[in-house]
């Protein structure tokens, strides 16, 4: 099959590069082996983020909020204030390090535990704010609390999603006075509609703070971008894993997968975006650090006594880890760069959050558009 780019991983970086250059008329396969680190968002995006990104999600059904090269402030689930550039339409943002509210009622379904409500209203507490904690029950979860393994954010979503009038007759009966309410991030798995619902119906301002893995807003918005690459004519190998890459004269010839064994995947350009060590886009051995599917130079400590810090409150240097590449981002080979690959996401060495994901991914969509 002959595609001209294809792109290995389907997460932050692999969709919007596919959805950009979709858009452009060029033709791409992702090839997506699974989890990705949206499915663990906490529905925000640090550092500077690009321009293109609001529009660009925009056409794909997502709302962004925020000012890509701004700072604003997020409330965290620890119930911290984290500088943030741009946030999935679910959390409020705030203009300084102080939430915008005189009276907060955090509300939370009945037998929820992955949801921290005592650090946050520690957190508003300090903040010199009165917040009270309520829970609210409803017969639609009646099942799911009888086994509390099945009590997480998604099963959840997936029933609330379908009774938000009672949801918000239930919260509003909760209401006492209070501007500001605070749900865990379990609305809106589908779409945003349900939390778009919540907030027309409850008469305060609503902030949907995240809960323990898997993230609701995160996989909607995976979902969303995956939807809207396939839309732009896209072909997305969901559950395929790229397993060996053809290597000749400094150029990718060809790539196999997992599942299409007997055929080989060609195209004019590759985009690695196979993410970091929590994607497999990097392995490690107790003696070296490794991108696995091409061979190529990663950039960490050569000493594994060098990889960590023993301060476990330290940023650790092996979460820097990344491939080498050139000033094209095509990735370097036994020092050699790769003149139809090129790298994008948290899989290049540096520092890694969504903005640094977005800002390398624009850059390899315009050079490959040129
Ligand atoms: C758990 C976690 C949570 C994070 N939360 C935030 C946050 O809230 N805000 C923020 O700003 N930053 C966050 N980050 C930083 C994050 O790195 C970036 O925000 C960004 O989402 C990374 O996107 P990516 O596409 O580069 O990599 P990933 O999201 O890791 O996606 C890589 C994809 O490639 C696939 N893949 C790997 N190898 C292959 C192969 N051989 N064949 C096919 N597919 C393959 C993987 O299965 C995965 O789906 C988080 C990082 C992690 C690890």
């Amino acid at each position: 099959m002959k595609f001209q780019t294809i792109i290995v991983g389907g997460g932050l970086a692999g969709l919007t590069a596919g959805l950009a250059l979709q858009k452009k008329g060029i033709s791409c396969a992702i090839i997506s082996s699974g989890e990705n680190a949206l499915h663990f968002s906490s529905g925000t995006f640090s550092g500077d983020c690009p321009e293109e990104t609001v529009r660009l999600f925009e056409e794909a059904g997502i709302v962004l909020k925020g000012d890509p090269a701004k700072d604003s402030w997020r409330l965290t689930p620890s119930g911290s204030m984290q500088k943030v550039r741009l946030a999935f339409e679910d959390v409020t943002l705030y203009p300084s390090e102080k939430i915008n509210a005189t009276n907060v009622l955090i509300a939370n379904p009945e037998g929820f535990i992955d949801f921290p409500t005592a650090f946050i209203a520690d957190g508003i507490s300090q903040q010199g704010i009165p917040c009270k904690v309520k829970s609210f029950s409803l017969p639609c979860l009646k099942l799911l609390r009888e086994s509390p393994s099945e009590m997480r954010s998604v099963g959840i979503a997936k029933k609330l999603d379908g009774c938000i009038e009672e949801v918000a007759e239930c919260i509003k009966g909760l209401l006492d006075g209070e501007d500001l309410v605070i749900l865990p991030q379990v609305f809106g798995l589908a779409s945003p509609e349900p939390v778009r619902a919540l907030r027309a119906a409850i008469p305060a301002e609503i902030n949907f703070i995240g809960t323990m893995p898997p993230s609701v807003p995160g996989i909607r918005v995976q979902l969303q971008l995956k939807k809207a690459f396939e839309r732009a004519g896209g072909t997305f190998l969901m559950g395929d894993t790229a397993i060996m890459a053809e290597i000749a004269d400094g150029t990718v010839r060809f790539i196999r997968t997992k599942n299409l064994d007997s055929h080989i995947l060609s195209a004019d350009n590759y985009i690695l975006a196979s993410g970091t060590f929590f994607s497999k886009g990097l392995t490690s051995s107790m003696q070296k650090i490794s991108e696995p599917l091409f061979g190529l130079d990663v950039e960490c400590p050569e000493e594994r006594t060098e990889w960590y810090s023993e301060d476990f409150f330290a940023p650790q240097p092996y979460m820097a880890a990344g491939v080498k590449t050139d000033k094209d981002l095509h990735p370097l080979r036994d020092g050699q760069p790769i003149s139809n690959l090129y790298a994008a996401g948290s899989i290049l060495a540096g520092k890694k959050n969504a903005g640094m994901a977005l800002t390398s991914t624009f850059k390899v969509v315009k050079k490959i558009a040129l």
